[in-house]
């Protein structure tokens, strides 16, 4: 049985909001029943914007991330409701019954992702739904999808064997896996969000001055252990991503076979920009 799931590309991601609005745009006071009550026109974002920033001036990056319901294949939120009004279709996707659940304000904190808003003037509770309504009718895929201008979104539709093929061939991630949930929410590049990066410059002396040294081999140590390398570009900077926050002091070692050796200490909490490391 194939099921929906969506993969987004945080690398992708330009903040535009287009999913957001798209959203918005097809359900503010839009009523689809059986599938969702209307959204109401305040207060309301099933498509959320994450915001990360790392680094110091200069090395800076700001990534973003849209989130959603995950349509979890072990959905809290249908456990806490308990009684059906909340379902898993065999497609993958999680449906809010809009008319059974009315007045169940209670099942808004079941969902540890905060995916769940409150309907005041409707009195349900609501979440992103995958455009289920669209799909039924024979969509490739949601507003969100179709509004992406940089396809930083893509909906498939697959088989078990073939998303868990995916997930490891593209290191596919999901939001808080420590609490089996199972989302069919995926993300690539994530660690723009989760973890740190080492960055500098390499510089040498020259002419009285000292010049960017492009070509240099960056290779950061935890203990004798190389745990990366890098090369330096042509503006003698480095940047090593994919490190654990506060995952202890690394030793960031910088040659050249023309201008010599650079060494430095950082003791990692977040991302880090170490400044100018002169050869000598
Ligand atoms: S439409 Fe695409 S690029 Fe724009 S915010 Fe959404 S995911 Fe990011
Ligand atoms: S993300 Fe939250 S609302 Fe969506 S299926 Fe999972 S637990 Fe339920």
């Amino acid at each position: 049985m194939k099921k929906w799931a969506l993969i987004i590309d945080v690398a992708k991601c330009v903040n535009c909001n287009n999913c957001v609005v798209s959203c918005r745009d097809e359900h503010v006071d839009n009523d689809f029943l059986p599938y969702a009550a209307a959204q109401p026109r305040k207060g309301h974002s099933w498509i959320d914007m994450h915001r990360k920033i790392r680094g110091n001036g200069p090395m800076v990056d700001v990534s973003y991330m849209p989130v959603m319901c995950n349509h979890c294949d072990n959905a809290p939120c249908m456990k806490f409701a308990g009684d059906g009004s909340i379902y898993k279709r065999p497609d993958g996707i999680v449906i809010m019954d809009p008319i059974r659940t009315k007045g169940r304000q209670d099942i808004v904190r079941s969902c540890p992702y905060k995916a769940i808003s409150w309907n005041e003037e409707r009195q349900v509770p609501q979440i992103w739904i995958f455009d289920a309504h669209l799909i039924d009718q024979k969509w490739k895929q949601p507003r969100c999808v179709q509004s992406c201008p940089t396809e930083a979104m893509q909906a498939i539709l697959v088989d078990d064997v073939e998303l868990k093929r995916l997930v490891a061939a593209e290191s596919l991630e999901v939001r808080k896996p420590e609490l089996g949930t199972r989302p069919r929410v995926f993300y690539r590049n994530m660690n723009r969000f989760t973890k740190c990066f080492i960055g500098g410059n390499i510089v040498a002396a020259h002419s009285g001055g000292q010049e960017n040294v492009n070509g240099a081999v960056v290779r950061v140590l935890s203990g004798r252990t190389q745990v990366a390398e890098a090369i330096t570009d042509a503006f003698g900077d480095f940047k090593i991503d994919g490190l654990d926050r506060d995952s202890g002091t690394y030793t960031v070692e910088a040659q050249h076979n023309l201008y010599g050796t650079a060494n430095a200490a950082v003791s990692l909490g977040s991302s880090s920009y170490l400044g100018s490391l002169v050869l000598t």
